[in-house]
């Protein structure tokens, strides 16, 4: 069952300069991707036309079967709802709780700024369900800022996860963590979208973490694909 379906995509930026040669690449549910390659390669381009943060000028992306990217405004954000993404900087609104944080994942699919407030009983209870499934239901009502990297990660996680969706994409989300943080962070993320049968796709640049945690690995260099097969078949120089 294809999930993901990218046809010839490619993206160049106002300057003119083409950070994303015409890719293809279909993704089955339930698979945990991992993009490998290092700072410049295009990996945050191809995740960013994904989600529709970045206009692709060719090529087609189908999301489940439907067409995603700027159809218009309505569709644009239910697209957004659908493609949950996980920011390498998280961008929380560190002087807000955990909870705030998370619940502002379910701006994602709200339209207008009237609905959100104030929050519902069901999505304050749904929101503390995520935040517990990341381990954080005792820093619920903590400042963001008084967390360490990995566990505003786990928020960054989290805020995704109450959007409900059925793509998760994670760009370099354990880039600015030591080693022994970033595994843990990525073992959670990897657990979660296996038990709930969530594809994703996650960048890093990392070949062991690659190793570790991928089901299928596409490597990525100048703006093209140049590596697509099982960890087990990546050398080092990938
Ligand atoms: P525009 O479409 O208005 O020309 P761009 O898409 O070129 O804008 O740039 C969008 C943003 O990305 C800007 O904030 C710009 O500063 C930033 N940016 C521009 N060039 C680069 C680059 N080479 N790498 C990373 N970010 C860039
Ligand atoms: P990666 O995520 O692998 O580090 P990126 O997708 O961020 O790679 O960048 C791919 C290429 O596109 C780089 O050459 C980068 O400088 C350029 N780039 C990224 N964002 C912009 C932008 N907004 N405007 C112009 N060039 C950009």
């Amino acid at each position: 069952e294809t999930q993901l379906n990218l046809k010839g995509v490619s993206v160049t930026y106002g300057d003119g300069h083409r950070a994303l040669q015409p890719t293809h690449l279909s993704v089955a549910r339930g698979e945990f991707l991992v993009l490998l390659g290092a700072s410049g390669a295009g990996k945050s381009t191809l995740l960013r036309s994904i989600n529709g943060l970045v206009r692709p000028d060719g090529g087609q992306i189908e999301v489940h079967g439907l067409p995603g990217g700027a159809v218009s405004a309505r569709n644009l954000r239910e697209h957004r709802r659908r493609c949950a993404m996980v920011f390498q900087q998280h961008h929380l609104i560190g002087r807000q709780t955990v909870l705030a944080n998370v619940l502002m994942g379910k701006l994602a699919s709200r339209g207008s700024l009237a609905s959100l407030w104030p929050w519902s009983r069901a999505d304050k209870l749904q929101a503390l369900a995520v935040i517990d499934r990341v381990g954080l239901l005792d820093k619920a009502l903590a400042r963001a800022d008084t967390l360490s990297g990995g566990q505003q990660q786990r928020v960054g996680i989290a805020r995704a996860l109450v959007q409900g969706p059925n793509l998760l994409l994670a760009d370099e989300p354990v880039a600015s963590l030591d080693p022994a943080t970033a595994q843990g962070v990525l073992t959670l993320l990897h657990d979660i979208c296996k038990k709930d049968r969530l594809t994703a796709i996650v960048s890093l640049h990392q070949v062991n973490l690659a190793r570790l945690f991928a089901d299928r690995v596409v490597g990525m260099r100048q703006g093209q694909v140049v590596f697509e097969g099982l960890p087990a078949q990546l050398t080092k120089d990938v």
